[in-house]
């Protein structure tokens, strides 16, 4: 049957209520400290400004947005704006499971329906057992809260020293700048957090935060996350990279970020202009899939590459999406084709509502079985699990160190094959 051409930015009614206005649209704020900006780029640069539109985007835009044009879709303002952010509009691209169309009680940290238009045009006409869909749509489970499960299970909450700063290792904090996400991930670690009435902190709320950064010098290395700070606005990334910068101590800042897979169009080159001015920035992206590795994901990877930064991946293992060794393997891959070094891949958190997404941590350590030695070693990401409790990242590699014998250290290779090295030295 042939499809009819609803234009989902005329559905208005909002099913998950997330009414509050995205960062990137409010309007411009006054800063606590002069910091000079970029000059602001003319709207007819729009065409080079951003990565180009493949053919699937337009097919698509064509189809549920029909009044909107190739500039509208390139324009990362249009795609928050047109999110989907109601089941009735999810249900004009594909048709809703009996246990997708649930929405409960019994999870207060349930997360708002949130998908850029771009991204769902991943999941267009998909079953339901497409890994993306899966990872955005709310299904029944997320309601149904299991032992051990907790609203905030790696305790940042208690190691957050003033609002906005978490300082669990000595060394480094994370900065939470913001509390909203162009596309939310129903697995979030920060659901307790995220999408919540507040979610747009405003940079003028963040003083307590930089004054707390700038007055422990023990801290070197900053980590910028929420939500996702790349759905703020230039000028408030700007902001607070230059007030980062000015303190001393601070050797260099990373940026936790699912933007380049989620809203490619983000990445323009004044984005770009700015995030170099800051060097050494470092970025990592999270990524689920290798579905989600399109020809605008590329280019976005291309253009922070070539912005110098360097990029490393997070993946969440994540039942029934990516706990397959080739799937995992296939994302790997393709990470490294498009200049992402592979970095991590997280044991799913305790979140509420998360055993339908958590494997047996024996499904994470065959996936980096399959891998070492079987692969490149870049292709290889560590395997950890954040301690619940807030212990910090731990590691988990498969068993290659069997012991000794004497002096002799036993050692088992990527083919079960065992060797003798020597360990003579005092
Ligand atoms: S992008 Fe990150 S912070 Fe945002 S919903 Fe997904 S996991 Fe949570």
């Amino acid at each position: 049957m042939e499809k009819k051409s609803p234009d989902l930015s005329e559905i208005k009614e909002l099913e998950f209520v997330n009414d509050e206005e995205p960062p990137s649209l409010s309007p411009p704020v006054s800063y606590p400290l002069t910091i000079k900006h970029e000059k602001k780029q003319r709207p007819s640069a729009l065409s080079k400004e951003t990565p180009p539109a493949s053919s699937r985007s337009l097919k698509f835009l064509k189809t549920y947005y029909p009044a909107a044009t190739e500039s509208d879709w390139r324009d990362w303002r249009w795609q928050i704006r047109n999110s989907i952010t109601s089941l009735q509009q999810l249900q004009k691209i594909l048709s809703l499971a009996d246990h997708e169309l649930f929405r409960g009680v019994g999870n207060k940290d349930a997360l708002p329906l949130r998908i850029t238009p771009y991204y769902a045009s991943l999941i267009e006409s998909s079953g339901e057992d497409n890994a993306i869909r899966k990872c955005v749509i709310p299904v029944i489970d997320e309601y149904i809260v299991k032992n051990g499960e907790a609203s905030d299970p790696l305790c940042e909450g208690g190691h957050s020293p003033v609002p906005n700063i978490v300082h669990r290792y000595p060394d480094r904090a994370l900065f939470l700048v913001t509390g909203f996400c162009s596309t939310y991930c129903r697995y979030c670690t920060r659901s307790h957090m995220v999408a919540k009435d507040k979610c747009h902190f405003g940079v003028r709320n963040l003083e307590e935060a930089f004054r707390y950064l700038e007055s422990h010098t023990e801290i070197r290395d900053v980590l910028l996350s929420g939500g996702d700070p790349l759905t703020m606005k230039d000028e408030d990334i700007s902001y607070i990279l230059a007030r980062l910068k000015k303190i001393r101590h601070i050797e260099f800042v990373r940026i936790g970020t699912k933007v380049p897979v989620v809203l490619p169009q983000r990445i323009t080159q004044k984005l770009c202009n700015i995030l170099k001015k800051y060097h050494p920035l470092w970025l990592s992206i999270h990524f689920t899939h290798p579905d989600e590795i399109s020809p605008e994901v590329s280019e976005a990877c291309a253009r922070l590459a070539d912005a110098g930064i360097p990029l490393g991946s997070q993946t969440v293992l994540l039942k029934g999406i990516n706990d397959q060794p080739s799937v995992m393997k296939a994302l790997m891959h393709a990470l490294l084709r498009i200049r992402v070094r592979p970095y991590y891949i997280y044991q799913c958190d305790p979140i509420l509502g998360s055993e339908h997404f958590r494997t047996p941590v024996e499904t994470g350590l065959g996936i980096i079985e399959s891998l070492r030695g079987h692969t490149t070693g870049y292709a290889v990401p560590t395997y950890v699990i954040d301690a619940p409790g807030g212990g910090g990242k731990i590691p988990l590699l498969p068993e290659y160190y069997l012991g000794r014998d004497g002096k002799d250290v036993l050692l088992r290779n990527f083919e079960g094959k065992v060797f003798r090295y020597p360990d003579q030295s005092e």
